[in-house]
């Protein structure tokens, strides 16, 4: 159990965020102050002044690379809150099909080519985001491009009929202003009831009072917008939500799907997850299908959608029109 040392050790070294230094089993480590006890953070000291208290109490050079390390998390922090301004995001579109492999939707996921950064994946930039709150700008700057898509592709006979599923994060979904924005952006772009899907993970049902959650759900669906459970089966899987709330469909995850031909465990989930969306007459997507022999299986046991690279990897649009 890491414990705080003295206020002498605190110091401002990264671009004015507050490191503290803290004892533990290996020996001292850097990490940020947590953000409610930053005001409690008395006289930061100066680098040198960190430097010059940590002779002789711990392997120096270790402490100032690890500060370093915390020092490149704030850089593409910092990075990332100038992205949407620089232009650097983009959606790339993975598609969605059925049991005969027909597309029947697409998938939009976020992409960041920082110009300083490069490549960063999604895995790595929105939990980022998360944490310092720009999702909630990157996440409205996803969901307008995916609305100018749908309107685009409501003109074009190949794509008319597809869905597109969006991400929305549970700090995002939450955020008094989100289901009014939404409803603007599906009369402004004027969507057609079906096509837009929002994927929310079991994280949204978690920290919402039932009530608030419900009457949000309820306007999502009336504005003819889907919601899917993302990831099912990994977080907080309570029936009740699904009891209670008009959720369209239901992605099973790929942890339960790469094993799927061999694991008797990971098919009696798979089978049961089917099973529930049927009777609750909600659509069922298996993710991460990547082999012709976890397609033949998820046909088998009545899975009526698949994702995956065995069908295309996430790619620009173009690909796909
Ligand atoms: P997710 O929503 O579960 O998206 C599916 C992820 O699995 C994507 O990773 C996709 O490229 C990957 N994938 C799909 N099929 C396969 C497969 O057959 N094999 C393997 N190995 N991977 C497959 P990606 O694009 O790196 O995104 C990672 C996560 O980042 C997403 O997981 C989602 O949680 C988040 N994300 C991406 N875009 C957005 C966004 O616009 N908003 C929010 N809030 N989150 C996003
Ligand atoms: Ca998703
Ligand atoms: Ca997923």
């Amino acid at each position: 159990m890491a414990t705080i040392i003295p206020a002498a050790f605190v110091s401002d070294v990264i671009d004015g965020a507050i490191v503290i230094l803290k004892e533990s089993r290996s020996g001292i480590e850097a990490a940020p102050l947590e953000r409610e006890f930053a005001d409690d953070a008395t006289a930061p000291a100066s680098h040198g002044i960190v430097s010059a208290a940590l002779t002789g109490l711990c392997d120096q050079r270790a402490v100032l690379e690890q500060i370093a390390g915390l020092q490149a998390v704030h850089s593409l922090q910092d990075a990332l809150s100038n992205a949407l301004a620089r232009r650097e995001l983009s959606l790339q579109y993975q598609p969605i099909v059925d049991r005969s492999q027909k597309v029947i939707g697409m998938e939009a996921l976020m992409r960041w080519n920082s110009t300083e950064y490069g490549q960063i994946p999604p895995a790595q930039f929105i939990p980022m985001a998360e944490r310092s709150g720009a999702i909630i700008c990157l996440g409205a700057w996803a969901l307008e491009e995916s609305c100018k898509q749908l309107e685009k592709w409501a003109g074009n006979a190949k794509s008319a009929a597809w869905t597109l599923s969006v991400n929305v994060s549970a700090h995002q979904f939450n955020h008094w202003s989100f289901v009014g924005e939404l409803v603007r952006l599906v009369e402004q772009y004027g969507i057609a009831p079906g096509r837009l899907i929002l994927e929310v993970t079991e994280s949204v049902f978690l920290n919402t009072e039932g009530n608030r959650l419900q009457g949000s759900f309820q306007r999502i669906c009336d504005a003819g917008v889907g919601i899917a459970v993302d990831d099912f089966g990994t977080g907080f899987s309570s029936m009740g939500y699904l009891r209670n709330l008009s959720v369209s469909r239901i992605k099973i995850d790929k942890i339960f799907i790469d094993e799927v031909v061999k694991s008797k465990k990971d098919q009696g989930i798979v089978e049961a997850i089917i099973m529930l969306a049927r009777a609750l007459e909600v659509g069922v997507v298996a993710e991460g299908v990547e082999t012709a022999e976890q397609l033949t299986y998820l046909k088998s046991v009545g899975c009526s959608a698949f994702q995956g690279f065995y069908f295309g990897r996430p790619s620009d649009i173009a690909q796909f029109l």
